[in-house]
């Protein structure tokens, strides 16, 4: 259930984000998880509605978007997306690996008025 911490700490960012804009009303929240964070985005929306409740965020439209897990082999320098969690170059079957997507976890965007 880490998707309540992460609700916490995003309401918190897009909260900040509004205040500083002099935003009345949140309309809009986009936010984007890489693959590897293993959020559920039922979860995450209902922690995140919790967590904005009688703000300014209440109402807020929620757009997640989930960045797939992209990998660089150390042997033979392949790029590939990792399928099935399958942690093992697809070329040459090295797991000597660099992660180069899907750790993400960020507010993409705010819109409000
Ligand atoms: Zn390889």
């Amino acid at each position: 259930m880490h998707e309540l911490k992460i609700a916490q700490d995003l309401s918190a960012i897009v909260l900040e984000a509004a205040e500083k804009e002099n935003l009345s009303k949140v309309t809009k929240v986009s936010i984007s998880f890489g693959q590897l964070i293993q959020i559920v985005p039922d979860i995450f929306e209902f922690a995140f509605r919790e967590a904005v409740r009688g703000t300014v965020s209440q109402d807020a439209e929620l757009t997640i978007e989930i960045v797939p897990v992209k990998m660089r082999c150390n042997e033979c320098r392949t790029d590939f997306e990792v399928k099935h969690s399958l942690f093992r170059c697809s070329f040459c079957g090295s797991t000597d690996l660099n992660i180069l997507t899907g750790k993400e976890l960020f507010v993409k965007s705010i819109e409000g008025e």
